[in-house]
């Protein structure tokens, strides 16, 4: 992108940026917070505080980001802090078993039915990629089907057709991603059944599992239909495969139980991250006993970590977990709603098609009157009246996620006055929305 539109308003950040650019590949270690998709400058963070971040250049945002979902309580809880600082000051990390990853997992398992084990690992890519391994080493079968625009962190076989960066950027596929690797990826079109089993059809005693979002968040917002998760587990079963249930962004944030909470059904092996990290590297994969019993010590699949279990992570996500009672779940789905509703009220009084969809308190805001259902329903949007409509947010206060493909986050700690300052601005973002055109 040549024009840098608002690169004025954030000089101090721009300085970081210039120099970040020197140093790291287009400045930042993860794609999407380079703003490529909307222009202009990123801003180089410096602290946040309940719903607020505050940049280099002294300006503070309502963050509808929430480090893309795991501040789920807002920055700096104290009690999360406050369990942080006693983890370290007993050390950073052992190499060894410590009591904290073992309380982490059996707060996992007592809340989701179907975990019965976990494994912890640093990252959802992690999660994705292991437990993509054990289920090809459990099923001896090498072949796994994902949709089209569900993101599963960046494991080779399953960038095809991802969403998130992948999708902000239109890269249908990646360099470095042999053929061979990305041969054995069946990609099919989110919510529908019959191309699951047909792709069942065609390579009979082949799909070593099916691997979904619980509910999709990096192409929008695009929850699964009625009966479409419960076909998956249903056609797995009766062809001998792994129903694999990705909760990385819902885990933990849609409810106690995540997705899993909400539509019930019970997944073979289940990711998580994010909300579980509590703003740390934590991360993790698990279900069936006798599927995780696979893994090495216990069986032959191999998977390991040097920072596995992490005793600071293991005590922020625990610390977190444990305050994610039902009140604080009652708490961001409604504030979560109050925001839908006063973004769709703005938009819909300038006129602009829109529509906003939620999965709980996530939700995404589609330019296009069309329900979206399919990564292509997603890509048909009017992606430029994003643009504008982020950028006069962003002026006046509000940081949304600097792309038309991801999913809005709030938290416990998104008060009256964090709304007020939302409502205050969206007038001026939907005029400009409506008042776009395309580049
Ligand atoms: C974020 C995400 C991942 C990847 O997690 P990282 O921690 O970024 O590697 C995987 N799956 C889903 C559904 C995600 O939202």
């Amino acid at each position: 992108m040549s024009e840098l539109p608002y690169s004025y308003d954030a000089p101090v950040s721009q300085a970081l940026f210039d120099r970040a650019a020197a140093v790291t590949p287009g400045g930042v270690n993860s794609p999407v917070r380079a703003f490529r998709a909307v222009g202009g400058t990123p801003r180089f963070m410096v602290s946040g505080k309940g719903p607020y971040l505050t940049d280099a250049d002294g300006r503070e945002y309502v963050d509808l980001v929430c480090s893309w979902g795991p501040m789920i309580l807002g920055h700096s809880r104290p009690e999360v802090i406050a369990a942080v600082q006693d983890a370290v000051s007993r050390g950073t990390s052992f190499g060894t078993p410590g009591e904290g990853e073992v309380t982490l997992a059996e707060e996992m398992v007592a809340r989701i039915e179907p975990l019965e084990q976990v494994r912890l690992v640093s990252s959802g890519t992690e999660a994705t990629m292991s437990a993509i391994r054990l289920a090809r080493g459990f099923t001896r079968r090498t072949k796994v089907v994902k949709f089209a625009g569900c993101y599963h962190g960046h494991v080779d076989s399953l960038l095809a057709s991802a969403g998130s960066g992948v999708a902000t950027f239109a890269l249908p596929d990646t360099p470095g991603v042999t053929g061979a690797q990305a041969a054995d990826t069946i990609v099919l079109p989110y919510n529908d059944l019959d191309a699951v089993h047909a792709a069942f059809e065609a390579h009979p005693g082949e799909i070593a599992c099916v691997i979904t979002e619980a509910s999709p968040g990096n192409m929008g917002v695009v929850p699964p239909l009625p009966g479409f998760n419960q076909g998956l587990k249903d056609a797995c079963a009766k062809n001998g495969a792994l129903y694999v249930s990705d909760e990385v962004m819902t885990g933990f944030r849609t409810s106690r139980a995540g997705w899993y909470g909400i539509d019930g059904v019970r997944p073979d092996l289940m990711t998580f991250g994010k909300v579980m990290g509590g703003g740390f590297p934590a991360a993790a994969f698990g279900g069936r006993a006798d599927v995780m019993g696979h893994l090495a010590p216990a069986g032959p699949v191999y998977q390991a970590g040097t920072l596995s279990g992490n005793p600071v992570a293991t005590a922020a996500g625990l610390a977190q977990l444990r305050l994610l009672d039902d009140a604080a779940y009652v708490k961001v789905n409604d504030v979560s709603a109050q925001i839908q509703a006063l973004v769709s009220g703005a938009l819909t009084k300038e006129g602009v098609a829109h529509t906003v969809q939620n999965a709980s308190n996530m939700f995404s805001v589609f330019f296009t009157d069309r329900p979206v259902r399919t990564y292509e329903d997603a890509k048909a949007q009017e992606s430029f009246r994003f643009t504008a409509f982020f950028h006069s947010l962003l002026a006046n206060g509000v940081y949304l996620p600097p792309s038309s493909f991801e999913s809005w986050f709030v938290s416990t700690a998104h008060d009256e006055r964090a709304v007020q300052r939302i409502a205050d601005a969206l007038p001026a973002a939907a005029r400009a929305a409506a008042e776009a055109t395309q580049a």
